[in-house]
């Protein structure tokens, strides 16, 4: 799954060159251009990380910052503040705000990607690797393939990414509804069940000529990626 980044930049060259870059560099963009339409993309999408302009018309950036930083489902959202050059002060005062990170304009985009996986990486382990392991499992996200031990996996688009969610949160229970939220989306409307179905079928393909299961089903609770088999 790629990581969601939410630009919010009003400067419409910057933006635009943003997300066509950012886009190239396998994330998953969206842009809000000012403060207040930020919020609202926040609350409906849920982002990995939002850079964020100190400087926007209505709600300012580090209004922003501060809000998200005060609820608690934005508490630990990772943000990247940019800021102009010069603007020193406001820079310390931008990670006072809480932001996790900040970048001085003029940037360049390979910079700003990196300083994204590198928050990421701190933030969310699982989210800005391409490659995840766990026991002999091997999931290569840029290449859409995966492995369990020499042999390759052929998964269909839903159960790679049911995968890829438990790979990035090994031995955690997650219950059928937080399943579709994470993978189906929270605005789709499938049947829990379906979930069960999709588990079937990852299973199916995973360990067909293996013994132990790698995914563990937890009665009432929901399903896992077992870690004692790893
Ligand atoms: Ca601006």
């Amino acid at each position: 799954m790629k990581p969601y980044v939410l630009i919010v930049e009003d400067e419409e060259s910057l933006a635009t060159l943003l997300q066509y870059n950012l886009d190239k560099e396998a994330f998953r963009v969206a842009v809000a251009t000012d403060g207040e339409e930020a919020l609202l993309m926040i609350d409906e999408g849920a982002p990995d990380l939002v850079v964020l302009d100190w400087m926007l018309p209505k709600v300012s950036g580090v209004e922003v910052c501060r809000r998200l930083r005060a609820r608690p489902e934005t508490r630990n959202l990772p943000i990247i503040m940019l800021t102009a050059r010069g603007e020193e002060s406001d820079r310390i005062r931008g990670l006072d705000t809480g932001a996790d990170d900040y970048i001085v304009k003029p940037f360049s985009m390979s910079e700003l990607a990196a300083r994204i996986r590198a928050v990421l990486r701190r933030i969310r382990p699982g989210l800005a690797e391409d490659n995840i392991r766990h026991g002999d499992l091997v999931i290569d996200r840029a290449a859409h393939r995966v492995r369990r031990g020499a042999r390759e996996v052929r998964l269909g688009p839903t159960e790679f990414r049911l995968l890829d969610y438990l790979m990035q949160h090994p031995g955690r229970v997650f219950s059928r509804e937080q399943l579709l939220d994470a993978v189906w989306g929270s605005d789709v409307y499938v049947e829990a069940r379906t979930v069960d179905v999709h588990i079937g079928r990852l299973r199916k393909a995973l360990n067909d000529g293996f013994e132990d299961d790698p995914i563990r089903t937890v009665r009432s609770a929901g399903y896992s990626l077992d870690v004692e088999a790893a």
